[in-house]
């Protein structure tokens, strides 16, 4: 093998290493990254009369909703009592409030 085509083979072997290495990177990126936060607006949110702040569920429609109902307390949050935010089951791939309340609150164990 001549010293050109060895050239050209370590050329097209670096391209094709990045080509694979970038999404892979952006695969990695995004494992790291926090989920978004749910918005009150979503449409999944809205049915279920998601709030940031318990204090503003809406008591006409959802009269069992008590004010020391809040996501950190609900069995489905998954973070630690003093996080801020974390991921909920019903909600996948979002973070919510733990100050928050939906109407598929449960009581955490
Ligand atoms: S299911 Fe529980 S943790 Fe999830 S949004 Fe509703 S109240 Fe919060």
């Amino acid at each position: 093998m001549n010293t050109r085509r060895i050239f050209l083979k370590s050329i097209s072997g670096l391209a094709a290493a990045s080509a694979v290495g970038v999404p892979i990177e952006g695969l990695a990126q995004a494992a790291k990254a926090p989920a978004a936060k749910l918005s009150e607006t979503d449409p999944q949110a809205v049915a279920l009369g998601y709030v940031d702040d318990t204090s503003r569920a809406d008591q006409k429609k959802f009269p069992k909703h008590a004010a020391s109902q809040q996501c950190s307390g609900c069995q489905l949050f998954q973070g630690q009592p003093t996080d801020a935010m974390a991921p909920c089951t019903i909600f996948a791939g979002k973070q919510v409030a733990a100050k928050g309340w939906c109407s598929a609150w449960v009581k955490k164990a």
